[in-house]
């Protein structure tokens, strides 16, 4: 059984950033509690790796310790970070500068008489972040279907989730076209989602089934394995290696592993370990350099003569 790994797969840069950045305040603040607004990134892994060390989440203000208040890479409403602030919190915020172009576009959106529909998921946190900025003129939207019941705005602007489908989006886009010739369109998917999105459609087309690395509350995630679903492959989002049962591999002589933006590569690997236990062999992609993942199969530098 030959194993593909997605060419894009894992971390993306916010999630990197915001681990990052709670670590350095961790080390920099070693005594002081330091508590995370609901989960600083969608994945059981990394918040449990951060409780070891003291670092908890919370799911309000009111409950967080006297010390530092981390706001997550999904961003928050900015009276969240007014409330921290007032209960005299120390507001670490770090949330994604993709997001936060989110909430700025859509500010500046309605100081400008808009109103701004926003392709998203209902109760998912940078959603709800989102639509904080102005709640009485940021409209969640999920299907196309739902543009024909909307009032009569004069003006009106679409913004996306960073994270949503890119064929959702542009099926949102045509749906609202028919109501409002004049939407203005952001297209906000952030490029992260696109390059994943994109790696899975090339690794389903060449795997008979797929495997995405990832957890069930990761919007991501789950939205890799929903394309290669659409593109008729079997397809698992799992939390880790033990997730994965051997009879789905059973009969398949190719298989693709992809993970969501907020997994962290050791999971990854784990899955591939499994997966070579039970006879797979990692292969490489046209021209993909694995030494990410396993440095025997980094791809030798070429040196000019
Ligand atoms: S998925 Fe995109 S918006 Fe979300 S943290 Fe990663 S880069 Fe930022």
């Amino acid at each position: 059984m030959i194993i593909h790994l997605a060419r894009e797969a894992g971390f993306c840069f916010g999630v990197e950033r915001a681990i990052d950045m709670v670590q350095a305040a961790r080390d920099e603040h070693a005594g002081r509690p330091i508590d995370i607004l609901n989960e600083i990134v969608h994945n059981r892994h990394v918040i449990e790796d951060f409780q070891r060390q003291d670092v908890q989440s919370v799911h309000s203000v009111e409950d967080a310790r006297e010390g530092i208040f981390v706001i997550s890479a999904h961003g928050v409403s900015p009276e969240v970070i007014q409330q921290a602030r007032k209960r005299g919190l120390d507001v670490l915020d770090v949330t994604c500068p993709l997001v936060t172009k989110i909430h700025r576009t859509a500010e500046k959106l309605v100081a400008r008489g808009y109103e701004v529909l926003l392709l998203g998921d209902e109760g998912h946190d940078e959603v709800e972040g989102v639509m904080g900025v102005a709640p009485e003129h940021i409209h969640r939207i999920r299907l196309p279907e739902e543009a024909a019941a909307l009032p009569e705005w004069p003006q009106v602007a679409l913004v996306s989730q960073t994270t949503q489908g890119m064929a959702e989006f542009d099926r949102m886009v045509e749906a609202l076209l028919v109501r409002f010739p004049h939407l203005e369109v952001h297209n906000t998917i952030c490029h992260a989602t696109e390059q994943r999105q994109e790696a899975i459609v090339e690794l389903a087309s060449v795997a008979e089934a797929v495997v995405v690395v990832g957890s069930a509350n990761s919007a991501n995630a789950r939205r890799l394995r929903d394309i290669a679903a659409e593109m008729g492959r079997p397809a698992w989002l799992i939390e880790d290696a033990l997730g994965l049962q051997e009879e789905w591999f059973h009969g398949r002589a190719v298989v693709g592993v992809s993970a969501g933006a907020s997994t962290p590569d050791k999971l990854i690997r784990g899955v591939i370990a499994r997966l070579e236990g039970w006879g797979g062999a990692l292969q490489a992609l046209p021209e993909q350099d694995l030494g990410r993942m396993r440095p025997d199969l980094a791809t030798a530098p070429t040196h000019e003569v």
